[in-house]
């Protein structure tokens, strides 16, 4: 993954060293030497990420980063804070001027990659959502909203007391919800019983490997999109790179800092959340595209493309498909005596009615108001019309319960049946036919069954004596 990063400081050699670990890395890399050209660099070249120097003359890196997070063309991006090492009061000021991460000085290789690649996967993935939510329009997702909602369950994999202890507390204290495991078999055992936004694994377990189980993590389904923070010591480095290749998504330099803590585990569940954000709006709006919101069946649209699969399919398999079309009978006037409430639940019921009706290979379609379509693969005109003289009859026989009445009511259906061979007909061609059927069982008198392609069979001579006696 790469992506367009803004270096900014002061000292031109700082820059040059940065630019050039960056580069070799097949980064994209813009650089500024103050406050002001960085501001305007952000706001006029969109870059990914930014690294920024703390002390500059005139304006310093906590005025910049401030500035930027204030202007929404430049709030998104994410800042990396680089600061002395030993400098606590400096992380806290960068972190309450919106500084996503920090790297300390002197920038070490594996730290400036991992942070990097770390917050390029965020802002991709924020950058997808604001581009979803900008054309979906519907579906709401507040940008500011990131940071509320970047309290987790975190599951922690540290054997060691005292440290466990003193993560726990920082993690509570910023509102996570903390579980602990003391070893591999532990950890995988709750991972399977917890829904965890964050797995934080210590490298050094008394008599296990770190990184194995890190690997397990990845290919268990439960855990396979999990974070993971590695917990590692100064000597570490060589695991770590190992433990990045893994999919390891970050880590922490012991002795803990708190600020660097809490950062990178707020980056880690952010990212967390916008995935699974994503990966609903995504579901959501396949759904969407092929199924009707009040019934939950197909759609027109959905049944339209079937239709014409079904039909090309007879050139080959040299079976007829038929097609019903189902309306309600005087529909109009449920809305009006039992409300548009009453109206929707018969809507609903009557859809659940057809589908345990149907084979499953058959497809129920809602095609407009209270019109309903069933296609019927490999189904020849007279079982199309057996069919449909079933449901029908169990219509007929089954009022509909709707909350808003004491009386279940009665509500029937007059159906049109058309039938083809021809891989030739257009599905606009069959349905038309299958309209015209229905067109006459309604003149005939209503719950009713009718085929465009056959004359009357016995089981519409029951049908017609059944509604001239009802
Ligand atoms: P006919 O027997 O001739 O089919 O009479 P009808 O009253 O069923 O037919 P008409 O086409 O006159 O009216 C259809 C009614 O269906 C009118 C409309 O308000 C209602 N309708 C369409 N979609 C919905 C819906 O989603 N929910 C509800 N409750 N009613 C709907
Ligand atoms: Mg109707
Ligand atoms: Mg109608």
């Amino acid at each position: 993954m790469t992506a367009r990063i803004l270096v900014v400081d002061d000292v031109p050699a700082n820059v040059r060293l940065l630019e050039a670990k960056l580069m070799a890395e097949y980064f994209e890399v813009l650089t500024a030497e103050d406050g002001p050209s960085a501001l305007e660099a952000a706001a006029s070249q969109a870059p990914d990420i930014i690294l920024l120097d703390i002390m500059m003359p005139g304006m310093d890196g906590f005025e910049v980063c401030e500035r930027l997070k204030a202007d929404p063309k430049t709030s998104y991006i994410p800042v990396v804070m680089i600061t002395a090492l030993t400098d606590t009061k400096d992380r806290v000021r960068g972190l309450e001027a919106g500084a996503d991460d920090f790297l300390s000085k002197p920038v070490n290789d594996v730290a400036l990659f991992a942070r990097v690649r770390s917050l390029t996967r965020l802002k991709v993935m924020m950058d997808e959502l604001r581009v979803r939510h900008a054309t979906t329009g519907q579906l709401e997702f507040s940008e500011s909203g990131g940071d509320d909602a970047a309290e987790g369950h975190i599951l922690l994999v540290e054997d060691h007391d005292l440290m466990a202890g003193k993560i726990t507390e920082h993690l509570c204290e910023a509102g996570h919800q903390v579980t602990r495991a003391v070893s591999g078999a532990e950890a995988l055992e709750r991972s399977e019983a917890a829904d965890l936004d964050l797995i934080i694994v210590s490298l050094r377990l008394a008599g296990e490997d770190g990184l194995r189980l890190c690997s397990q993590f990845r290919s268990h389904d439960a855990t396979r999109h999990v974070p993971i923070l590695l917990l590692i010591d100064e000597g570490d480095l060589q695991e770590l790179a190992k433990g990045l290749d893994l999919g390891v998504t970050d880590y922490l330099i012991r002795p803990i800092d708190k600020n660097e803590l809490l950062a990178r585990v707020r980056t880690q569940i952010r990212r967390r959340r916008y995935h699974d954000k994503l990966r609903s709006m995504l579901d959501k709006s396949v759904s969407l595209a092929y199924t009707d919101p009040l019934t939950g069946i197909y759609n027109r649209r959905y049944m339209d493309s079937h239709l014409d699969r079904k039909i090309m399919e007879i050139g080959e398999t040299n079976k007829p498909v038929s097609v019903m079309m189902l309306d309600i009978d005087h529909f109009k006037q449920v809305n009006d005596t039992y409300g548009h409430g009453a109206g929707d639940e018969v809507l609903k019921g009557l859809a659940e009615r057809v589908v345990g009706g149907i084979r499953d290979f058959d497809l129920l379609a809602r095609y407009g108001g209270e019109e309903f379509v069933v296609i019927m693969p490999s189904t020849p005109a007279d079982n199309a019309l057996m069919v449909a003289e079933r449901l029908r009859k169990r219509l007929e026989r089954e009022p509909f319960a709707v909350s808003d009445s004491d009386e279940p009511l009665a509500v029937t259906a007059s159906i049109g049946v058309a039938t083809t061979l021809d891989a030739n007909e257009t599905a606009e061609a069959l349905l038309a036919r299958a309209d015209k059927a229905l067109y006459q069982a309604k003149n005939a008198g209503r719950n009713q069954v009718r085929s465009a392609d056959l004359a009357e069979t016995p089981a519409q001579e029951e049908a017609k004596s059944a509604a001239g006696g009802a």
